[in-house]
């Protein structure tokens, strides 16, 4: 290479560190999303206990090692009717000023192979803010250390948080908090959940301490409204059987509840739609191209006996690059920079908010 080459490279090299070193670095996130996108196009759908969830946590691990970080595969089984499935969670430790621990997880595996979801938002964008996290929080000085947690095998019965929650070796002692992190992008809009207030059904934990934890909620919901005014995180209203921004045990953030960890679980969606059950969040985009027929006027199917589509991302055709990128690419980035810039604060100012 020639000097001047060189002077240049190095000079590039510099700048780019200067862009991170200001706590933002929304290309890394996209990067990594759009790196995702090509990885599964070429993998496939990742079932629990699959080899493609295999591969999908190799992936990960090496994401995270190129970042300079130590992973741990935690391997884990469980039993099913087709016999034992064997998954893993993968563990990323960084070191903060406390030995205090706040946990951000997310599940890789994916769910609905049969419909053609290739699970880019359920939970790809999960597992890429966990990347992004772990970029923007390198050589910070960290109220809490953080360990960031991939589930495996969540789509199957949370197996993966379940078990590691169970874990023999004291795998929550020092954890302060956890956040969820749950098809982050994709929905009309982004919400935080708290657990509901009426403790969950928690039999598969030795001993259920149920924790509720609003404060955890309002603290991530604060950063948000503080760093992007109206379109910060919302509350959910209240639907049947669930309050104000509180939510159900279905994914990764309930072991932890039921362990009386508090917990926050961040999600995208739109709970303003009325889908074929109602005003509860699982109509997730009003937009026309991912219903039969939507009537704008009264935020629903135009006609409810017709209706396949029922504006639902999840476990569907339409979590698929082909579906998701051509109509919402630019969406999906500015929500998830959201997401991670949310986070990321949040992690740096955690001790104003978890006591
Ligand atoms: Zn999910």
């Amino acid at each position: 290479m020639k000097k001047t080459t060189l002077f240049l490279a190095l000079g590039l090299l510099a700048s780019s560190h200067q862009v991170l070193a200001h706590g933002d670095s929304p290309s890394y996130a996209w990067d990594q999303f759009e790196a995702l996108v090509e990885v599964s196009k070429k993998m496939g759908p990742r079932l629990a206990g699959t080899e493609q969830e295999r591969e999908m946590a190799n992936w990960l691990t090496g994401q995270w090692t190129t970042l300079g970080y130590q992973v741990k595969t935690l391997p884990f089984e469980y039993k099913t009717k087709k016999g034992m499935i064997k998954s893993s969670n993968l563990v990323v430790d960084i070191k903060g000023t406390s030995e205090q621990i706040l946990v951000v997880g997310a599940h890789y595996d994916s769910k609905g192979a049969k419909s053609g979801s290739l699970g880019i938002l359920d939970n790809g964008s999960g597992m890429v803010a966990l990347l992004a996290l772990a970029n923007d929080l390198k050589g910070k000085k960290l109220p809490f250390s953080v360990r960031l947690i991939a589930f495996g095998a969540e789509e199957n019965g949370l197996k993966g948080s379940k078990a590691y929650v169970n874990r023999d070796d004291k795998p929550l002692n020092n954890v302060v908090a956890m956040i969820n992190l749950d098809t982050i992008i994709g929905g009309d809009k982004l919400y935080v959940h708290s657990p509901l207030t009426k403790p969950y059904t928690c039999d598969y934990v030795k001993e259920a301490n149920f924790e509720s934890s609003p404060q955890l909620r309002e603290g991530l919901r604060a950063v948000s409204t503080r760093l992007y005014g109206d379109s910060a995180h919302l509350l959910h209203d209240a639907f049947k059987g669930y309050p104000q921004g509180e939510t159900g045990d279905w994914s990764d953030h309930a072991p932890f509840a039921c362990n009386g960890i508090k917990t926050a679980y961040l999600e995208a969606t739109n709970f303003a739609i009325k889908g074929k059950n109602g005003n509860d969040g699982y109509s997730q985009i009003a937009d026309k191209e991912y219903w039969t027929c939507f009537d704008e006027k009264n935020i629903g199917a135009c006609d409810r006996k017709k209706e396949k589509q029922w504006g639902e991302i999840w476990h569907t055709k339409f979590d698929h690059p082909d579906y998701l990128l051509p109509k919402l690419a630019p969406r999906l980035k500015s929500q998830l920079n959201q997401n991670v810039k949310v986070l990321a604060s949040f992690v740096l100012e955690a001790d104003k908010w978890i006591k």
